[in-house]
């Protein structure tokens, strides 16, 4: 059987607090016997349950890392009641070219799970994920936003499971979570995601999706470092009780939330993010990149809804998610 390369340089087990890295050897021209170092803290305290912590699946979105990077800065075992893994860069090599997939293979790691053992530096990653750290784990939190091509209103969110306890569990962190928005999420590909492996596993699992364009505000930043310290007080990690704001509960009932460029072009937004529209209204209009003088090709609203995602960059691709909507649930 192939072992897995990956060997961390800290102990996962022992009480107190240390950084280190998660070393897998990569050997290539610049260094023989080169090495791609995954930064990882990891914090033991009083007994209790594990959390594990990642950021930067996909390397071009930004709140994770640094609500990430704050926590293990600031974090101390006393303050813990369990153990904090905390991965800021799941994906280093991503997160150091500022890319959604890995310069090294181009594998996206978000689509690689379970991974490979022998496979390429993605699906190593993706293995060592699935098969060492997520088994250790009762709860684990994966941050997302839009990257580079895509912009969300800010929201956590949980799947639809068989398992209606293990739904009920990630509902309920979800909901700890506290983002302005809260949603149930129906995937567009499920399979290979990081968040299918860690379901399957029958873990308590919460995402996000925080903002978008390949960068972070302040006001993103904030809902991610609040959320992740709701979500942890919530697992009884960290002392205290999760501070509650008001948040807009929404469902993505079917496919049709999903609005796909039926062509390549300008894009002329005509309802911006977090908007409220109607069955048939006006999304967006793409103009022509190749002539003037010519009529826009017209997406309307395949239902009615609010706009929770959009196409970030001024021009779209034919087959590109435009827009997605989801709907407010009572
Ligand atoms: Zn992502």
């Amino acid at each position: 059987m192939i072992q897995n390369p990956i060997r961390p340089t800290l102990s996962l087990d022992a009480p107190g607090k240390r950084h280190g890295h998660l070393k897998l050897p990569y050997s290539r021209n610049d260094s023989a016997w080169g090495a791609v170092m995954i930064p990882i803290t990891v914090i033991v305290g009083k007994p209790g349950p594990t959390a594990l912590l990642t950021g930067a699946n996909h390397g071009d979105e930004y709140e994770g890392p640094i609500a990430l990077q704050a926590l293990a800065h600031e974090i101390e075992p006393e303050d813990v009641t369990g153990r904090l893994i905390i991965v800021p860069y799941m994906n280093t090599p991503a997160f150091r070219a500022g890319t959604r997939v890995s310069p090294l293979d181009q594998v996206n790691l978000n689509r690689a799970f379970p991974g490979a053992p022998g496979g390429s530096v993605t699906q190593k990653i993706a293995h060592y994920f699935n098969d060492t750290l997520v088994p250790m784990a009762d709860l684990v939190v994966d941050f997302h936003s839009g990257g580079k091509t895509l912009d969300f209103v800010p929201f956590a969110c949980a799947h639809y499971l068989d398992d209606a306890t293990q739904q009920a569990a990630c509902v309920a962190a979800v909901t700890a979570f506290n983002a302005p928005y809260t949603l149930m999420l129906r995937e567009i590909d499920a399979v290979g995601m990081y968040d299918t492996a860690v379901e399957e596993q029958g873990k308590t699992f919460v995402t996000t999706e925080l903002g978008g364009g390949g960068t972070a505000t302040a006001r993103s930043a904030g809902i991610a470092h609040k959320g992740i310290r709701n979500v942890l007080k919530h697992a009884g990690i960290l002392p205290g009780a999760p501070e509650i704001a008001p948040t807009v509960m929404l469902d993505m009932p079917d496919d049709d939330c999903y609005h796909t460029a039926p062509e390549a072009g300008l894009i002329e937004p005509m309802a911006d993010l977090g908007e409220t529209v109607t069955q048939g209204q006006p999304l967006a209009r793409i103009w022509p990149m190749d002539r003037s003088g010519a009529a826009p090709a017209v997406v309307h609203a395949q239902r009615d809804g609010v706009v929770v995602a959009r196409h970030f960059p001024g021009l779209v691709q034919l087959g590109d998610t435009l827009a997605v909507l989801a709907v407010e649930a009572g």
